[in-house]
Parts: C-alpha cells; sequence; structure tokens
C-alpha cells in the first residue's frame, strides 16, 4: 500500500478527541463499524475462495494454465467486485445503503493491506514476524473502528462539534479548539477522519498535514542518554553531568489490589458461556463494568505520564540518546513481563521519535549489543559479566563507585557527544571507544541468533578473541540515527 506522503515542510498529525454521541448517533456509529468488518470479511472470502479452487483443482489434475484465475486483491479491484456483490450477495440484501460508502471502503483497504502484508511476508519483503492470512474478524473480539476520506468531514466553528459523512453533526466530549485554531488560520488540511470505539468510549482521530512547526529546544547543544528501566523508570543523565531520575510510577501494580477484589466479584456471578449459550446476568455485566473501569484508569495514567515524560525530554534537550531495547524478548520473561509493560518501555521509544522528529532535535539509538552497562563511565573499562541484582558500579581500573542505572545513562549521554562533536564517526580511530561486549546479559532472555550478528557466533568465543574481532568497531558504529 502507498503511504500518504506530505509535501515538503508539512508533517502528518493527528488529532483526537473523546466523543459523546447519542443513543442513535452512537446505533449508527456500531453500525458503520460493522459494515466495515463485514466488508472486511466479504473480501477475505471472495479473494481465497480463489485459493482454495485453485488448490481443488490442482487435486484433479487439471492442467496449470486451465486452473481458476487468481482473483486480485488490490483496493480498486476489491472494490469493483464489491459494488456487484453488494447487490447480489444475499448477506447485504436490505441494510448496506444504511451506512456511508466509506464504511465498506475501511474493510476493503484494510483486506488488502492484510493480503499485501501476507504477500510481502511470504516473499521475504516484509521484515518483523511472520504475517499469516488473512482471517475472518469475529463479531465479538474485532475492534469497532471505520475511516472517512471523503465527505462532510468537518470541525464545527463552536469548538465542541464535529460532522461525519452520513453519521451527521456529533457532540465533542472536549473543546476542540487545537485543531480548530488550525483550521480557522488555514494551515491545515484535514486528510480523514478515523472513529473508533475504546475502553467503552467513542473516539474521532482526524489525521491532518499541517505545517511544519520547529519547537525551539531549550539546551539545543546538550545530549542526554536515557536509561529504562523497572525500578527507575528512567535515569536521564545528559553531557553536563547532571542525573535526573524519574521514579516508575507503577500504575498497574498500585491498581492490582483493586483490581483482585473486582475480578473475584466477577468470578462469583454468572457469566456468559458461550459453549452453552448462557448469558450474563445483569449483576455479572455491572461487576465487569467496574473492573474494567479500573483497567481503563490505569491505562488513561499510565498514557498521560508518558507523554508528559517524552514531551518535556524532547523540549529541552537537542540530542536523546536510547537503548535498541528488545521489548518483545524482554516480555517473554514471565518474571518480568508485567512491570515492563506496565512502564511502557517501546511507547516511549516510539513517542521520542516522533516528538524529536517534530521539534527538530534528534534521536539517537544505541545498538542492542553496546554494554551501556557494564562500561565504566569514568574510564571506559568493560566488565565482562554485570549479574542484574548488582545494583551498584563498582569498577575494577579507576575504583569508580556509581549506581548501575546512573552509570548506564552516563555512558548513553558520553555516546552522544560523540556524535555531537564528530569524532569516533565510522573509520576514525582516535575516538576513545568502549569495545562492544559479547557476554552482555542485561535483562534480556533471548540470545542473539547468528544471523542477526555475524562474526559473533556462539558462546565460545573468549573475550580477547573478541577484542581483536572487533577492534576496529568505533562508537558511532554501535549508533542508529532516524
Ligand atoms: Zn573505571
Amino acid at each position: 500500500m502507498k503511504k500518504f506522503q506530505p509535501q515538503p515542510g508539512f508533517v502528518v498529525q493527528a488529532f483526537r478527541f473523546a466523543l459523546d454521541p447519542s443513543a442513535g448517533q452512537e446505533q449508527a456509529l456500531r453500525s458503520h463499524c460493522g459494515a466495515a468488518r463485514a466488508a472486511y470479511n466479504w473480501a477475505v472470502g471472495w479473494v481465497t475462495a480463489s485459493w482454495w479452487q485453485r488448490h481443488a483443482e490442482e487435486t484433479y489434475g487439471i492442467p496449470e494454465p486451465e486452473l481458476t484465475d487468481w482473483r486480485p486483491w488490490s483496493l480498486p479491484a476489491l472494490r469493483k467486485a464489491f459494488n456487484e456483490a453488494k447487490h447480489a450477495d444475499p448477506r447485504f440484501a436490505g441494510w448496506w445503503e444504511e451506512n456511508s460508502k466509506e464504511a465498506y471502503s475501511t474493510g476493503l483497504a484494510n483486506a488488502a493491506a492484510a493480503f499485501d502484508n501476507y504477500a510481502k511476508s511470504k516473499n521475504g519483503k516484509r521484515k518483523g514476524k511472520r504475517v499469516g492470512m488473512p482471517r475472518f474478524k469475529s463479531k465479538r473480539k474485532a475492534r469497532l473502528a471505520c475511516r472517512f476520506t471523503t465527505g462532510a468531514i468537518r470541525v464545527e466553528a463552536d469548538g465542541r462539534h464535529v460532522t461525519l459523512p452520513r453519521l451527521g453533526t456529533i457532540r465533542v466530549h472536549e473543546p476542540t479548539v487545537k485543531l480548530l485554531g488550525r483550521v480557522q488560520a488555514g494551515t491545515v488540511r484535514i486528510l480523514s477522519a478515523t472513529v473508533r470505539h475504546e475502553r467503552g468510549r467513542w473516539f474521532v482521530a482526524f489525521q491532518v498535514e499541517t505545517a511544519r512547526e520547529i519547537h525551539r529546544v531549550t539546551r539545543p547543544g546538550i545530549a542526554v542518554g536515557i536509561d529504562l528501566g523497572v525500578k527507575t523508570l528512567a535515569v536521564m543523565a545528559d553531557s553536563t553531568g547532571e542525573i535526573r531520575e524519574v521514579p516508575n510510577p507503577g500504575h498497574l501494580d498500585r491498581a492490582l489490589k483493586l483490581l483482585r477484589r473486582a475480578s473475584r466479584t466477577v468470578s462469583r456471578r454468572q457469566g456468559p458461556d458461550r459453549r452453552t449459550g448462557r448469558k450474563a446476568s445483569k449483576r455479572w455485566e455491572k461487576a465487569n463494568a467496574a473492573r474494567n473501569r479500573v483497567h481503563h484508569r490505569v491505562a488513561n495514567l499510565r498514557a498521560d505520564a508518558l507523554h508528559k515524560l517524552t514531551t518535556a525530554v524532547t523540549a529541552e534537550y537537542g540530542t536523546v540518546v536510547v537503548e535498541d531495547l528488545n521489548v518483545a524478548g524482554m516480555l517473554r520473561n514471565r518474571r518480568l513481563a508485567r512491570r515492563i509493560a506496565d512502564a511502557g518501555f517501546a511507547e516511549i521509544r516510539r513517542q521520542l521519535t516522533y516528538k524529536t522528529k517534530r521539534n527538530g532535535c534528534r534521536i539517537v539509538a544505541a545498538d542492542r549489543w553496546f554494554p551501556s552497562s557494564k562500561t565504566c563511565s569514568g574510564c571506559g573499562e568493560v566488565k565482562a559479566k554485570l549479574p542484574l541484582h548488582v545494583r551498584t558500579y563498582e569498577c575494577d581500573a579507576c575504583g569508580l563507585v556509581i549506581d548501575r542505572d546512573d552509570n548506564a545513562a552516563r555512558n548513553l549521554a558520553a555516546l552522544a557527544a560523540v556524535v555531537a562533536t564528530g569524532t569516533g564517526v565510522a573509520g576514525d580511530q582516535g575516538a576513545k571507544a568502549p569495545k562492544p561486549c559479547g557476554a552482555d546479559q542485561k535483562t534480556r532472555t533471548t540470545r542473539p541468533s547468528r544471523k542477526a550478528r555475524a562474526g559473533r557466533a556462539g558462546g565460545t568465543t573468549q573475550p580477547h578473541q573478541r577484542q581483536t574481532e572487533t577492534g576496529d568497531r568505533t562508537q558511532a558504529e554501535a549508533l542508529t540515527l532516524w
């Protein structure tokens, strides 16, 4: 799928507002999202039907050129086929006119993207985890969402309403001033609007193309290294030597007592059972809603805290250095998974990435195997081993005693200084660089695969051999710039 490219000097941004729809509008919202799902399922069925047909024909021994044709899955092709099917197919009879055509378009576009991802993943053109064949979306589990790209999409001048095609004018829960001001000044162009049901509430997100506003950072020349952790959410060391700590709010941990209580109440009441077709009791519904409220509050508190942290960091420093953490791998550790997920490491990284871009500063990611914890921030000595329970770093070479996380943050900040001053660029042998160390085992649970890092296969390599192997590696090589 082609991604929308903004014109030079412009960025694509989203403005998201909670909605307060009336009962009738809520019904219409649900209907649109259901229509999107129906169109998606139709497209998945329509395309895969030709695959199964071909498969069956092959087993009869029909030669290749006489097999049923592959059905195309591009969006225009799906739209064309769907526009014929909606009149002919009995499952759309009598109701498809009730929703905006954009609802069906949403489903078809999602299906086209799903088939595209599957094909690319299969041909090895897509990075990351293998993508499976598109499957049908369940009415019970599917996320309610629908996207409008054409028609009457407006933010009303009163600042409390939005207008969407077919759905009409819907009241917004919070003032829309931020977007409305830009609309009235003529600095934004609305590209699309997406409605979405999330945590019991409806939201609308406007995707807009807007002129890039560079917010000047307050200390452009200063770099900061951020070491993320579970005990202390973030330890930030800047290049002037100042160290700041952001405590881990642990929202989920704090709510766990409440949650246990709420869950106990839920489990004592009569819940739904799909096998026997038993419906949930009113008391169960009530208790379940109360439990969900606790979860929603935790999620809201977390989102708020993370945004405040990342906004503050990207408003202050010219360069931000973070570790390239293998969060997915860390989440496989069942002793740490809950706390890591609660801290939201990956979300911090995502927000830092787009906020630094927006503010005209830059973000640098240290290589996944950069030994930030094991390197001495005083003399550059690298320890071979530093177990997780050792919270204080004691250097054997220079005698430095420093908190483990402070040390790691300082090393990251030092890494930024190397990039900022221009020394240590690949090939510059003058820079004093900590050698990448193989024996580093932090909170990660997965070992690097042979493919991931050639030249360091298996655990048999001795530290001194490793140094000669990677001796030319400088700090800058351990960095990725966005
Ligand atoms: Zn030292």
